[in-house]
């Protein structure tokens, strides 16, 4: 069995698919080292395990909506697309959705999955509730403070099989595209272009002089969408995919349509393939204060990154307090690169990369490829030891870990 990419080959010797709580309960009882897959969409091995592999492809997909406390529970496996569609049946909204509707809610949000957006935290940030089964068989909800150490829990803190989360009213979204911003605009006014619209996105091949494409989603309540050009940057009068010349059906509406939130704020429609499809990414968070240093030393690259490259996003993160988000305690940019799947030729590349950002403490995406050895984890995470602690205090038996995160020093 492989991950959606195809790059990750999953290890297990065995996979179970649970059709009720009381088979999780059985099943964690039974193996050795367990763990559960979403939608295999990582990059990465944080999803194997050398034993058992947990698939919820046969539990039930439940989504129960509560419409005075406007939250809702869902079992896992339930996606960020159909959570999505129900949720505006009932005139109710997620704040923000990642690039994509076809990701699970508890494996987008076990890794720190995000959209863009200045006000907005990543899709963990919703999160009221947990419901696990920990490695003694026990159930167990986290609520309250618990839930900074467990809504980005790396699947190493038990079986989830049900989530709640805090919805938000309905909302309509317009979507516009902007091609060939200087990079100089970029950098020199990046709060301004980052913050254009309710959540904003720039593409870029890394060219010399210019960022190829500006994404703005604006909420059409509160915000409007630029005119004909902004800074400098010409608004399309033709439907665009984030990588030049890919067929723009997959893409959601642009051009200014207004539409529902869910058919806006990620770029790909939920019944279509995402992305490129045979690729690989990479993701780093820094400071945004650091931004325009940043994408200047990631720019000064761009000669060795234009040959493996399929495109770059750059998108912002409101700060959280989640103890292993990437935007822990800081208002962050993120620079993500979707790669050409030349695995050897990325992998050989990455260390240049992250010692270019090293300066900018930069965290890399939990769900995606990066160097192991080149992150301390304890000195990028300020609560990375006690969340270590609380994981050891649920799971003394290591019975969730797996070699990647042996690896990354959990
Ligand atoms: C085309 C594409 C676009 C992407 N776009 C974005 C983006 O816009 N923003 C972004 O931040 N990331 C993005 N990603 C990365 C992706 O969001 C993450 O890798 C995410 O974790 C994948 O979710 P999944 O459901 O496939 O989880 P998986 O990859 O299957 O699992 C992720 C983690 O969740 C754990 N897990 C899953 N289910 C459970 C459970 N029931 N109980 C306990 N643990 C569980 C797994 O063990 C694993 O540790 C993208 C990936 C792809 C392929």
């Amino acid at each position: 069995m492989k991950n959606w990419s195809g790059n990750v080959t999953f290890g297990a010797a065995e996979v179970v698919c649970p059709t009720s709580v009381e088979e999780i309960k059985a099943a964690v009882i039974a193996a050795g080292r367990v763990r559960a897959l979403g939608s295999a969409h990582s990059f990465n091995k944080i999803a194997d395990s050398p034993d058992v592999l947990l698939s919820f492809a046969d539990f039930p997909k439940d989504i129960e909506i509560d419409a005075t406390s406007k939250e809702v529970r869902v079992t896992a496996g339930v996606r960020y697309g159909e959570l999505a569609v129900a949720l505006h049946a009932a005139d109710l909204a997620l704040p923000n959705m990642g690039s994509l509707p076809h990701i699970t809610v508890v494996g987008a949000t076990s890794t720190g999955t995000h959209g863009s957006g200045m006000g907005n935290q990543n899709l963990s940030a919703a999160i009221t509730s947990i419901e696990l089964i920990t490695a003694s068989g026990a159930e167990m909800t986290i609520a309250g403070d618990q839930l900074n150490a467990a809504r980005v829990g790396l699947g190493a803190l038990g079986i989830i099989h049900h989530v709640t989360l805090k919805a938000i009213d309905a909302f309509d979204v317009a979507q516009a595209v902007y091609f060939d911003l200087p990079f100089e605009n970029l950098i020199n006014n990046f709060d301004a272009v980052m913050g254009a619209g309710y959540s904003v996105s720039a593409f870029t091949m890394w060219s010399e002089l210019l960022v190829d494409q500006l994404w703005i989603k604006s909420r059409a309540d509160s915000d409007e969408l630029p005119g004909a050009e902004f800074f400098s940057a010409k608004r399309a009068t033709v439907k665009s995919h984030p990588i030049a010349g890919a067929p723009t059906e997959s893409a959601t509406e642009q051009l200014g349509s207004v539409g529902p939130w869910h058919e806006r704020l990620p770029h790909f429609k939920l019944d279509f393939t995402p992305s490129f499809g045979d690729e690989l990414q990479t993701e780093y968070f820094v400071d945004r204060k650091d931004a325009a240093a940043a994408l200047q030393a990631v720019h000064s690259l761009r000669a060795q990154i234009a040959p493996l490259l399929l495109v770059t996003e750059l998108r912002t993160i409101a700060a959280d307090e989640n103890w292993m988000s990437p935007a822990h305690g800081r208002e962050s940019l993120a620079i993500h690169f979707t790669w050409k799947p030349d695995l050897a030729g990325v992998t050989a590349f990455l260390s240049t990369l992250e010692a270019s950002l090293a300066p900018f403490k930069a965290r890399p995406h939990w769900g995606k490829i990066f160097s192991a050895g080149a992150f301390d984890f304890k000195a990028l995470y300020p609560q990375f030891k006690p969340w270590v602690d609380y994981r050891t205090n649920l799971d003394p038996d290591r019975k969730f870990i797996n070699e990647q995160l042996a690896d990354w020093g959990i």
